[in-house]
């Protein structure tokens, strides 16, 4: 009984509330189809009748005590008794043989062989009886071998369905639903509250988007003379800048629904989902009208249309894209509702995305600089119990190329790290914890390095250590170390000073400095090993940049060719000849092997030093700004915006190392 009720709950409509829904397991149809096949095989031909074998059926032949026969499909004998049989064989039960119910069963193996031995039994008798062949059909399993590979076949399906929906993030298991969008919504009735007060920095962008608020507000301001209300609004910039946050904003300032949803969610495995999920979308949206839809990561599906046949585009991505422009067009502009999308490769969008009518504003979102570092570990401080010696100026510094998402981590870090010490408060050196955390990873303590290779690491940190201590450009060093952390073996942090232009020089004594791992080891061992990989891959992108991009190269001369529409493909056509591409070609491996030989000669004059660092670093791990000022002096030149590092608070910024990605240090 109970399954038939949960069954009739799963046909019938589950969507007049969500409870019963939300009940309902799929374990039920085990539970169904299992009980179907119990149930047919208590009814498969086990009637209540005694079992008999054969004997006893010739007895009840001969002594005439047999009303009838029936041979069921050729396997069962059903025996009736007559009046005389009955009142000997159940004297108590008169009832028993009419009707339906045999008093009797018989399991037979051949129906010939059944047969001669009736006939045998009743030789000479009077009017014998012959059986009745019947054919009873078996409805239990036939049913079962019809019905089971269906119901499977549909379980199957469900399950897919199901399980393509939980990727698909909301939404659940509903196959009725794979159109519909899976935005999420926040509106008036869900909590999350985000306001301009939690967005710090980016004060450009923030102007920009007021505007967007005072359309969604006032509408009327604006169209009463005339002008039209953008209907979308671009937000370019680095991953965990604050574009989310700042849509985010705009809808809570404005006080407007605010549908969210990730470019990839359009995208599933069927053809035309992505188009109606678009569609859906919009009609959501303009029925919560003023409403803001906030795409994230638009590149997935505005990726620039492929021109080219050859390449294979991809149709259900453009349709996507079709349905998008489609639909951006299609609402009028007193709809009220804004698009805001985001993304970090606004190169590689579609042109027509970027169309009048389209997303017609663009917002760039940078990297956090000094100031805006400073307010975002404001903000993120506001909830943090911290000590008296948190310093924010001095963490905004310490953390040059953090993003906003990079520094709640360091706060939320930090929390965490003062936490496990025990402390009342969190502290500053937690903070510096955090950082050092999150720019190199875990350390890892017991990864196994043998006494040669620590050697071969120290070495080669330590020469990166030394040329930059001695490079007017190069960044100064803070702390070098030879602890594993990450993917990393060993890794040196410079202070880099934040500047907007980086001139030949800088530029120059910075590949010298990143050669200098390489060089040490050339230097003290003869031989070079796998250890340099990034070090080259960042030397060698560096002096193609400066080729080919910045015109620093004589020989180029002031020519660049950088395409920063990204519309170009280099793979089949380059902007310069065969000839430029040789003298390209020449004047990188140029450029990287006076570096190197500059690196081998600074390293050869200060040879006594490098070898002092490398076994300070051997025999201690870590190793400071300060160390380095004790070996080779002083550096003569003064950094203009550099702070005076103490061993306590000398931190990492800016991170080069043996395996890992650098940080950019260069623009
Ligand atoms: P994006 O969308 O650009 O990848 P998010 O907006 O999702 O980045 O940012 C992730 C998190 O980083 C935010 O939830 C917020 O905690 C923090 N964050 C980023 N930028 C800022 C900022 N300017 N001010 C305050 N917090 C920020
Ligand atoms: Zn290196």
């Amino acid at each position: 009984m109970e399954n038939n009720n949960s069954f009739g709950n799963f046909s019938g409509n589950n969507n007049k509330n969500s409870q019963p829904k939300k009940k309902f397991s799929f374990y039920w149809i085990y539970v169904i189809l299992t009980a179907i096949f119990l149930g047919s095989l208590f009814f498969n031909g086990s009637s209540p009748a005694e079992e008999i074998d054969k004997g006893k059926l010739i007895t009840l032949l001969r002594d005439r005590d047999v009303e009838k026969i029936d041979l069921v499909n050729g396997e069962i004998a059903e025996i009736y008794l007559n009046d005389s049989g009955i009142s000997k064989y159940f004297p108590n039960d008169k009832g028993n043989g009419f009707g339906n119910i045999p008093n009797y069963t018989l399991r037979i193996g051949s129906v010939e062989r059944f047969e001669q031995d009736i006939e045998a039994a009743q030789e000479g008798v009077e009017q014998p009886i012959y059986p009745h062949v019947v054919k009873r059909h078996n409805w239990g399993s036939e049913i079962i071998s019809w019905v089971l590979p269906i119901v499977l076949i549909f379980g199957f399906w469900f399950l897919i369905i199901r399980m393509m929906g939980r990727n698909g993030g909301a939404g659940g298991g509903q196959i009725f639903n794979i159109g519909k969008s899976q935005a999420k919504l926040y509106d008036n009735a869900s909590d999350v509250k985000v306001t301009f007060k939690d967005v710090a920095g980016l004060e450009e962008a923030k102007e920009e988007v007021v505007e967007v608020v005072d359309f969604l507000k006032n509408p009327k301001k604006y169209t009463k003379l005339g002008g039209k209300i953008p209907k979308g609004v671009l937000l370019v910039g680095p991953p965990g800048t604050g574009k989310t946050l700042l849509a985010k904003s705009v809808a809570g300032e404005a006080n407007v629904p605010f549908f969210s949803i990730s470019g990839s969610d359009f995208v599933e495995m069927f053809v035309g989902v992505g188009a109606s999920r678009v569609r859906d979308l919009f009609k959501q949206a303009k029925e919560k009208s003023p409403s803001i839809i906030f795409i994230d990561e638009i590149d997935a599906i505005g990726r620039a249309r492929s021109k080219s046949p050859m390449s294979g585009g991809n149709d259900e991505r453009e349709s996507t894209l079709n349905q998008l422009l489609t639909e951006m067009d299609g609402f009028g502009t007193n709809s009220g509702v804004i698009v805001i999308a985001a993304t970090n490769r606004a190169d590689i969008l579609d042109k027509a995305l970027m169309r009048a009518g389209r997303f017609d504003r663009q917002i760039y979102v940078e990297l956090p600089d000094l100031i805006g570092r400073k307010e975002i570990f404001e903000v993120h401080m506001r909830n943090l119990k911290l000590a008296n010696d948190v310093d924010r100026d001095f963490l905004a510094k310490q953390t040059p190329g953090f993003s906003g998402a990079d520094i709640a981590n360091v706060c939320n870090e930090a929390a965490l790290i003062a936490a496990r010490r025990n402390k009342e408060s969190i502290e500053k050196q937690d903070f510096l914890d955090a950082i050092d955390r999150i720019v190199g990873g875990l350390e890892k303590k017991n990864k196994v390095i043998t006494d040669s290779e620590k050697k071969v690491i120290a070495f080669h940190e330590a020469g990166h250590a030394t040329t930059s201590w001695l490079l007017e450009f190069a960044h100064p060093l803070v702390k070098v170390t030879i602890v594993p952390r990450g993917k990393a073996l060993g890794a040196a942090w410079y202070l880099p000073n934040e500047r907007h232009i980086t001139t030949k020089e800088q530029m120059y004594h910075e590949m010298i400095a990143t050669l200098g791992g390489r060089a040490a080891e050339q230097l003290i061992f003869g031989h070079i090993s796998t250890g340099a990989l990034s070090d080259l891959e960042k030397v060698t992108k560096q002096a193609t940049a400066m080729v080919a991009y910045y015109g620093l190269d004589e020989r180029i001369g002031n020519r660049s060719y950088y395409d920063s529409s990204g519309q170009q493909d280099y793979a089949l056509t380059k902007p310069f000849s065969e000839k430029t591409a040789e003298i390209i070609d020449e004047q990188v491996s140029e450029i990287i092997e006076r570096a190197y030989q500059e690196a081998l000669k600074i390293l050869g004059e200060n040879i006594d030093g490098l070898t002092q660092l490398a076994n300070k670093l051997i025999d201690k791990e870590v190793v400071f700004g300060d160390d380095l000022e004790k070996i080779f002096g002083k550096r003569p030149w003064t950094d203009e915006n550099n702070v005076n590092l103490t061993e306590k608070d000398a931190n990492l910024t800016g991170n080069d190392s043996q395996e890992d990605e650098e940080s950019e240090e260069s623009k």
